[in-house]
């Protein structure tokens, strides 16, 4: 296949986006300014520009061939990052004049969001995912192994610049590497800085696949006891699930209400973490009113009804 033809992929029912079309800016190899750990990609030397781009005529050309309204995202992804897509401000200007109904969305890494040009175009975005793995410096080079001179302060500094501004939905993804950036003292960072910008959803992962060095993910319940350890006033969610073994264990009425207060949980978590008798008496609680459900950036989560108007402390 050339790599023309590899641009749009999917459509891909995400449980995260909905019905997305992915284009792929990078379709031919990897072009990324990271040379992350956990890549599912092969390990490759990190670039600041992309060698080799497909002309936005092109991409324009084979998207009107496969969007139709039924699309809710069309996601601008790479092999590698997207945003080091040389026409990427040209190429959203274009699409917003096909795509209609359906929303535009990227995954990016974070790291050009230094750059205004690149800021400024990710603002016309209807959505935006920004990864952040770690704040500290020694914990983000480890994982991330950036590109020279990319410096994670920097990183920061516009991501809760950008988390302020932005007005479409913004999401953050974390991925949690054992025994790297899965501390207390890390998370405790990542909180601290998630409190200064407004996300629609954080996503809270581990390694699902095949990763480029050797690393390992960490279970479902060290994810979840990681999830704990956020400002509660933040919109966790975990999204692995490859990981997740069931945990199925007993929660008292109480307890489960403890638990929802703590951290909004989905249908998915309620599976993997309580045992037969506590979802018994999880449907209970929802029939008699104490818990109700909140929708966040697609995603279903169930809460105690008297938290539902519970606004952030800071
Ligand atoms: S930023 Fe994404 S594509 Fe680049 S190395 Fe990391 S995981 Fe791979």
């Amino acid at each position: 296949m050339s790599a023309e033809n590899k641009i749009i992929f999917g459509p891909i029912n995400s449980r995260r986006f909905g019905r997305s079309l992915g284009v792929d800016l990078s379709p031919s190899n990897k072009q990324c300014n990271f040379d992350c750990l956990y890549c599912e990609l092969a390990p490759a030397a990190t670039v600041d520009i992309q060698a080799q781009s497909i002309p936005v005529s092109k991409i324009i050309e084979e998207l009107k061939k496969h969007l139709d309204d039924k699309m809710d995202v069309i996601t601008l992804t790479a092999n590698g990052e997207p945003t080091l897509y040389p026409y990427l401000d040209e190429l959203i200007d274009e699409i917003d004049k096909i795509k209609n109904a359906t929303q535009t969305l990227i995954l990016t890494n974070s790291a050009t969001l230094v750059d205004p040009k690149i800021f400024a175009s990710l603002m016309k975005l209807d959505q935006v995912k920004l990864s952040l793995d770690a704040v500290s410096p020694e914990v983000f080079k480890k994982i991330d192994r950036p590109h020279t001179n990319i410096d994670i302060n920097a990183i920061v500094t516009k991501v809760i610049e950008f988390g302020k501004v932005y007005k479409g939905k913004l999401f953050i993804e974390i991925l949690f590497v054992y025994e790297l950036n899965d501390t207390k003292e890390e998370v405790k960072k990542l909180s601290d800085v998630l409190m200064q910008l407004n996300a629609t959803r954080i996503d809270l992962g581990t390694i699902d696949r095949p990763p480029a060095y050797p690393v390992m993910g960490i279970s479902y319940k060290e994810l979840h006891e990681l999830a704990q350890l956020f400002d509660k006033s933040l919109p966790i969610h975990i999204a692995s699930r490859t990981h997740a073994e069931p945990n199925n264990a007993e929660y008292s009425e109480e307890e489960i209400l403890n638990t929802l207060d703590k951290r909004p949980l989905t249908q998915e978590d309620i599976d993997l973490l309580f045992d037969t008798e506590s979802k018994k008496r999880f449907f209970t609680l929802i029939k008699d009113g104490k818990i109700t459900t909140k929708s966040v950036g697609n995603l279903e989560f169930y809460l105690p009804s008297e938290n539902i108007q519970r606004k952030r402390k800071k």
